[in-house]
C-alpha cells in the first residue's frame, strides 16, 4: 500500500567529513524510481546535506520542538527545518520517549504543530522487550497510535514506523512475521479508529537492525511498505541496497 519508503535516521552520528563522503555514495548510487528515499541527518548538518545532496532524496529532521519558535533554548522550530529545506520529521522515535522522555502527549502535540506547517511526519511507534514477553506489544502500539491519531488531522502527510526496541541498534532484527504481525495489527487499527481509506493508503515501515542482507526478506511481506534504517544508513551503498529491495 502506497509508494515503498525508504528512510536514513542518522541519528548523532557523523562529521562535516563523514557526512560528505556518505553524501557523495549515496548522489553516486543508482535508486530505483518507485521508492521515496528520506535521510535524517542531525540538525546541524542538514544545510551542508541539503546543499549536496541530490533533489531524488529528500531530507528530514530527527526531532522538532513542539509550537512556533521564540524563547526555547536549544530547540530548532518547524519554521526554521522547512526554511533550511527539510520536510519530514521524525517524531516519536524509541530514543526520544525512553532515553529523553517524551510522552506520548509531548509527542502528538508534535505531530499536530508540524502537519500544521506542512512538515510530513515520521510517526515512530513500537513495544520494548519486557512489553512484549508480556503480551503487551498491540497494547503498547495501538495506545501510541491513539496519541498521534487524536492529533493527526489528515494522514496524507504521515508514515508510520513500527520500530521495536529490542530490535533497534541491537543486531537482532524482528522475523518478517513478527513485523508483518504488527503491521497487521496496526492497519487493523487504523480501519477500526480512523477509516479504511487511511488503512490502506499509509505506509508502514519497519525500524530495527534492518540491513543489506535482511531487507529482502522483509520487504516481501504485504504490509512491510519500507523501512526507517539507522546504523546501516551511514554507509551509501548498504543503504542503497536497503533502498533498492522494493518488490
Ligand atoms: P538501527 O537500524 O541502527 O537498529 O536503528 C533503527 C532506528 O532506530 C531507525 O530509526
Amino acid at each position: 500500500s502506497g509508494k515503498f519508503f525508504v528512510g536514513g535516521n542518522w541519528k548523532c552520528n557523523g562529521t562535516k567529513e563523514s557526512i560528505s563522503k556518505l553524501v557523495s555514495d549515496l548522489n553516486g548510487a543508482e535508486l530505483e524510481a518507485d521508492v521515496d528515499v528520506v535521510v535524517a541527518p542531525p540538525f546541524i548538518y542538514i544545510d551542508q546535506v541539503k546543499n549536496s545532496l541530490t533533489d531524488r532524496i529528500e531530507i528530514s529532521a530527527q526531532n522538532s520542538w513542539v509550537g512556533k519558535g521564540g524563547a526555547f533554548t536549544g530547540e530548532i522550530s518547524v519554521e526554521q527545518l522547512k526554511d533550511i529545506g527539510c520536510n519530514w520529521v521524525i517524531l516519536g522515535h524509541s530514543e526520544r520517549r525512553h532515553i529523553i522522555g517524551e510522552d506520548d502527549q509531548f509527542i502528538g502535540k508534535k505531530a499536530a504543530y508540524s502537519l500544521s506547517q506542512n512538515l510530513k511526519v515520521i510517526a515512530c511507534i513500537g513495544e520494548k522487550l519486557e512489553e512484549r514477553e508480556a503480551g503487551k506489544t498491540f497494547d503498547v502500539c495501538f495506545q501510541q497510535m491513539k496519541a498521534f491519531a487524536e492529533n493527526v488531522p489528515s494522514w496524507e502527510d504521515v508514515v508510520i514506523a513500527y520500530e521495536p526496541v529490542w530490535a533497534i541498534g541491537t543486531g537482532k532484527v524482528a522475523t518478517p512475521q513478527q513485523a508483518q504481525e504488527v503491521h497487521v495489527a496496526v492497519r487493523d487499527w487504523l480501519k477500526k479508529n480512523v477509516s479504511e481509506e487511511v488503512a490502506s493508503k499509509t505506509r508502514i515501515i519497519y525500524g530495527g537492525s534492518v540491513n543489506g542482507s535482511n531487507c529482502a526478506e522483509l520487504a516481501k511481506q504485504e504490509d512491510i511498505d519500507g523501512f526507517l534504517v539507522g546504523g546501516a544508513s551511514l554507509k551509501g551503498p548498504e543503504f542503497a541496497t536497503i533502498i533498492n529491495s522494493v518488490t
